[in-house]
């Protein structure tokens, strides 16, 4: 009568019987002193899981913070860039610089750019 229940214990919980099997490993090296081996693994286990997890949500953290919506200076149309980096107005061509929630033109203000088409020497 008894013979049958492990096989059934196997067949319907394979997932708990191979949980039961880590458990008593753990159980086992800890009995034999090398609850440190148990407590080591655990730790790499667990930063192995946590790690991406902390990674993608510092990287989404830092994206919302970093990410600016603002308008070109010289054009007034809506952009975004992240903070520190330069990009170029999509509407008007215009090198822009992200600097603290704001878009800077890099170049100074009452400069015309030229572009000389034909230059006669004599
Ligand atoms: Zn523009």
């Amino acid at each position: 009568m008894n013979n049958n229940s492990p096989n059934l214990f196997q067949v319907k919980l394979p997932g708990v019987q191979s949980w039961l099997t880590i458990v008593a490993i753990c159980l086992l090296l800890g009995s034999l002193g090398l609850g440190w081996v148990v407590k080591f693994a655990s730790i790499a286990i667990g930063l192995v899981i946590l790690a991406p997890v902390v990674g993608i949500l510092g990287f989404v953290w830092w994206l919302r913070r970093s990410i600016v919506a603002a308008q070109c200076p010289v054009c007034n149309y809506s952009l975004q860039g992240i903070n520190g980096s330069e990009i170029q107005c999509t509407n008007c061509g215009e090198l822009l610089t992200v600097d603290r929630g704001k878009l800077v033109r890099d170049t100074p203000p009452d400069t015309i750019d030229v572009v000389a088409v034909e230059v006669i020497q004599d």
